[in-house]
């Protein structure tokens, strides 16, 4: 499961925080980790911080857009360490290492970390389906990025170790479990939903191309929210599609 747990930092400028991100995650079990377009690729520098961890840097993907490093998962959350124009589900990190743990079981799962200077952009933080942010003092939130790996990452150790003590002693099997699983749609599939979502209603004229607003985001917030499973994803691609029909007939 943990092996499903993927940590994805977006545009590293630092890769000294590259390094030691992978010995925070090595420490708590997590091997997975993805760099979007990093600035600077991990070097000595990284390799030094990384200590035992190196395998972990070696490993790294790099991939040039977070849709590429999260198309295949089948849920995402992202970090901030402020509230955002538009307000987006919230968990609390403990609740994050449980859905990470929970979810896990099922397809790929990841925790998406910004830059040093500025996070991750809105267009970033609504490819999330939640964000985490980590209660830390009002007055100065804002964690070094290997140490918010380290927080985050350990609340989904703590979360799995209980799972784990949870099963020896015969008490409880995890909520989720392979057969009893809802089948959340992987990122992709929901991409192309929005895709298709944003393409019928400029055929009906409701989002007008030259004035778009705010509608996909807040259409992205909505669905989000009520988290369709595959099932019903195939449902409103059929109602687009009859949306497309009506549309195209007149
Ligand atoms: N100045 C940036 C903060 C960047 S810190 C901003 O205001 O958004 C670099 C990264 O560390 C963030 O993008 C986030 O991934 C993580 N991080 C730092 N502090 C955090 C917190 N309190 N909660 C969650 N993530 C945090």
């Amino acid at each position: 499961m943990l092996d499903n747990v993927r940590i994805v930092l977006v545009n590293t400028s630092d890769c000294r925080n590259i390094g030691s991100a992978a010995r925070a995650m090595k420490t708590m079990g997590l091997t997975n980790l993805y760099l979007v377009d990093p600035i600077e690729m991990p070097n000595g520098q990284a390799q030094a911080l990384a200590a035992g961890a190196t395998d972990v840097l070696a490993n790294a993907k790099v991939v040039n857009t977070l849709e590429e490093a999260i198309s295949d998962c089948g849920l995402v959350v992202g970090t901030s360490a402020r509230s955002r124009t538009l307000p987006w589900p919230m968990l609390e990190p403990r609740e994050c290492g449980a859905k990470m743990t929970e979810e896990g079981h099922n397809y790929p799962v990841a925790l998406v970390f910004g830059r040093e200077s500025s996070g991750l952009t809105n267009d970033e933080l609504q490819l999330c389906h939640y964000h985490v942010c980590i209660p830390a003092n009002p007055e100065y939130s804002s964690l070094n990025l290997a140490m918010a790996v380290q927080t985050l990452s350990y609340e989904v150790r703590m979360n799995y170790l209980e799972q784990q003590s949870a099963q020896y002693a015969n008490k409880a099997t995890p909520e989720t479990s392979d057969d009893d699983a809802e089948q959340y749609p992987l990122v992709d599939e929901t991409e192309r939903f929005y895709e298709h979502f944003e393409a019928a209603m400029k055929k009906t004229g409701f989002i007008q191309p030259k004035h778009p607003g705010m509608i996909m985001s807040k259409v992205r917030r909505l669905f989000n929210r009520a988290r369709p499973d595959g099932k019903e994803l195939k449902m409103l691609r059929g109602i687009l599609a009859s949306i497309d029909k009506v549309a195209e007939k007149n």
